[in-house]
């Protein structure tokens, strides 16, 4: 279901951080860019509000002109938080998928590449199976008629608080099955090491994070995983708590995060940052620590 070949594993690699869109989506290119990354995920959309204002053709032509510039790729679109494809509720299943379509919309209306979102919640149903199902339905719906242009569909682990789907990598994969059975648009993945750990994968441990490796392969197809959020995480191993530490300050630590950024498998995805901001505001230090682990610097702040 790809339509891009995967990154060769000589290329050069790809990282950096979720930036702020306040005042336009442009300046999400610019911070990046004032980073040092070449890679960068921002929200098209409040995350946290329904209504969204449309487009703006001049700050959109921007974007594109800075992505050029400062050859930003890919864009990773991380949709909003309030989406439930997976809600049973006719209203709430309603307002998701219209919301979905137009993160989609937008999405490809800036020539996105990467479309990230949480496959939702099944607190409506009696089992997973039955919310997933639902899901598909409802991702079908959303994306009917709808223009993808050369965006992907990545649907991210989540640390499994509630009822929320995704935690484990055989329901991530019957997301996908599900939903490749109902729509043409190419489906991926996005891992999210923080929500890995809280989930219950324990990759701070090299042999495991092996093994977490091996069955995310085998599971869900490496080549099928595009984007890495790369956080270190607040809440302890298999405690289902989402919440994101900087990178060597969570309790997966530094040497783990290192570990994992040098993976061999995982060189041709794309790291991205969404960890709690340096203490000026900024990730100008998060992804300076991601660049020493991608070198292999062991040193410290
Ligand atoms: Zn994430
Ligand atoms: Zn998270």
């Amino acid at each position: 279901m790809l339509t891009r070949e995967p990154l060769s594993a000589e290329a050069v690699r790809r990282f950096g951080a979720h930036t702020s869109v306040a005042g336009g989506l442009a300046n999400g290119a610019r911070e990046a860019i004032a980073l040092g990354a070449n890679a960068f995920q921002i929200f098209t959309r409040s995350p946290r509000m329904w209504a969204a204002p449309p487009l703006d053709a001049a700050d959109v032509a921007e974007l594109g002109r800075l992505r050029r510039e400062g050859d930003l790729r890919p864009l990773v679109i991380h949709g909003s938080y309030l989406l439930n494809l997976a809600a049973g509720d006719p209203a709430n299943r309603a307002r998701s998928i219209l919301g979905f379509r137009d993160e989609v919309e937008r999405a490809a209306a800036i020539d996105a590449d990467y479309l990230v979102f949480h496959p939702g919640s099944a607190k409506d149903f009696e089992t997973p199976e039955e919310a997933i199902d639902s899901l598909s339905d409802a991702l079908a719906e959303a994306l009917e008629g709808v223009e993808c242009g050369s965006l992907t569909i990545l649907f991210e682990n989540t640390a499994g608080g509630g009822a929320s789907l995704g935690r484990r990598f055989e329901e991530l994969a019957a997301i996908r099955e599900a939903a490749a059975a109902k729509v043409r648009a190419p489906l991926g993945f996005c891992l999210d090491t923080c929500h890995l750990f809280a989930a219950g994968y324990d990759i701070g441990e090299s042999c495991i994070l092996e093994e977490t490796l091996a069955a995310a392969d085998a599971l869900l197809g490496l080549g099928a995983v595009r984007v890495i959020h790369c956080n270190d995480s607040k809440g302890k191993l298999g405690s289902r708590i989402d919440r994101h530490a900087r990178l060597g300050e969570g309790l997966l630590g530094w040497d783990a995060m290192e570990r994992i950024v040098q993976r061999p498998e995982l060189a041709d995805k794309v790291f991205i940052l969404e960890t709690p901001h340096d203490d000026d505001g900024t990730h100008t230090q998060g992804v300076a620590a991601l660049r020493r682990m991608m070198d292999g610097a062991r040193e410290r702040e």
